[in-house]
């Protein structure tokens, strides 16, 4: 077997890279401003779904003049 570490590193960080791009994209628009991105920052288990993978999420506008706090 011939095996590069160094690429498979590369390749992966690679990937890793892409997800969090991804994600970035992903992230929703503030339905306040309409110009700032959510940033989630709590997430925790719902009172009765919680069981069922669902979660609260806050969100909060990144927008310095914005700063909306969303709750889904
Ligand atoms: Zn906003």
């Amino acid at each position: 077997m011939c095996v590069e570490p160094n690429m498979n590193n590369l390749e992966h960080l690679r990937a890793v890279a892409a997800r969090l791009s991804l994600q970035d994209v992903a992230r929703p628009v503030c339905p306040r401003c309409g110009t700032g991105r959510l940033d989630l920052i709590e997430e925790r288990p719902h009172a009765i779904y919680g069981a069922l993978g669902v979660t609260w999420k806050t969100l909060k506008c990144d927008a310095a003049d914005c700063g909306a706090v969303t709750v889904e």
